[in-house]
């Protein structure tokens, strides 16, 4: 074996996967660029549409894992405020994340209040996400004012949809520490506990269908989603830029307790990066969703809506040069 060999894999021994510690090993230039490079996609809970979302876009990447040296792995993680920090420390090259929370972090709100990330940068958006509140119809629990008393899972720290419940409670006039008890719950424990009546609700920020929801739909204990009324969505959509008036297709969850569609509001789940993970990576990752479009788009039934177009909506952080590469080298962008 020649001497640029062995040390290659020496050093991918001693430094793991990072393609920046390998490439401060000398080594002959084939070499160098034989060596694979790893990029992992932070996701949410198991049961939501992220998770599925990681692996439909690690599978495009991968087919071409040795044209581009790259291989995409996905991870299971708290949500898209764990996302974001994980990006922003190198633990992640990449993470899906509301479009809410993207918004926050690059310009220093809610969880990043006087903190900017400006070193965050979006890559594309993908499917639309509602604030679902999902009850126990033994509750009671028909409108959002009839949440007082109850136990209730806002969502664990790391989530996005803990911060839509407190924007939300805020419009409605509910508040959190005094009107119910608020736990804070992952999302895929979230329909076990129901099911176990251990809470009597939850919140999920999520596209539809998921996985988290149809458990909840399918237990012994029957379920219905609470809609949020009209004036409150439009008091969320006129204070904030990124929410937007939704539904909640009911035709996914044959059991739910709704007859119709049920009216909330949403955000975008959109993929991020770092202006730090270099550009041949997102143009990569990019080109190969784009340039497979109608199969990534039968991967998931959350996609249905979805346009090569659409995809280029809902950001607010700068785009991470290397998609920007790719949108305008396809026409998507002037
Ligand atoms: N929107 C949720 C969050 O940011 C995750 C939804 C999902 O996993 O599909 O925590």
């Amino acid at each position: 074996m020649r001497t640029g060999a062995v040390l290659a894999i020496v050093a991918f021994l001693l430094f793991g996967c990072k393609g920046e510690q390998q490439a401060t090993v000398e080594a002959p230039d084939a070499q160098k660029s034989a060596a694979m490079r790893f990029a992992t996609i932070g996701t949410g809970g198991v049961t939501g549409v992220y998770y599925p979302t990681g692996g439909a876009i690690s599978k495009m990447v991968n087919k071409k894992a040795k044209e581009y040296r790259l291989r995409a792995t996905v991870e299971s993680t708290g949500g898209s405020v764990f996302n974001v920090n994980a990006i922003m420390t190198g633990d992640l090259e990449f993470g899906i994340v509301q479009s809410d929370r993207q918004y926050q972090a690059y310009h220093g709100r809610a969880d990043w209040d006087g903190n900017p990330q400006q070193r965050l940068r979006a890559v594309f958006s993908i499917h639309p996400e509602s604030v679902t509140l999902v009850a126990a119809v033994d509750s009671g629990i028909q409108t959002l004012a009839e949440l007082r008393d109850k136990t209730v899972s806002i969502g664990n720290p790391g989530s996005g949809q803990r911060g839509n419940a407190g924007d939300l409670f805020e419009a409605a006039g509910i508040d959190p520490e005094n009107d119910f008890r608020a736990e804070g719950l992952k999302a895929a424990e979230s329909a076990g506990m129901l099911q176990d009546e251990r809470i009597d609700a939850y919140f999920y920020t999520v596209g539809h269908p998921n996985g988290s929801v149809k458990e909840a739909v399918a237990g012994a204990r029957k379920v219905r989603f609470v809609p949020v009324d009209e004036a409150t969505v439009a008091k969320l959509t006129a204070r904030f830029p990124y929410y937007a008036p939704s539904l909640i297709p009911v035709e996914f969850y044959p059991g739910v307790a709704n007859e119709a569609d049920v009216p909330t509001f949403g955000v975008k789940a959109t993929l991020c990066t770092s202006a730090d993970v270099p550009e041949d990576v997102v143009y990569a990752v990019t080109k190969e969703v784009f340039e497979n479009f109608d199969e990534f788009k039968g991967l998931h039934p959350a996609y249905k809506v979805l346009t090569k177009k659409s995809m280029l909506q809902g950001l607010s952080a700068p785009l991470h040069p290397g998609a920007e590469r790719y949108f305008k080298e396809a026409g998507l962008m002037e």
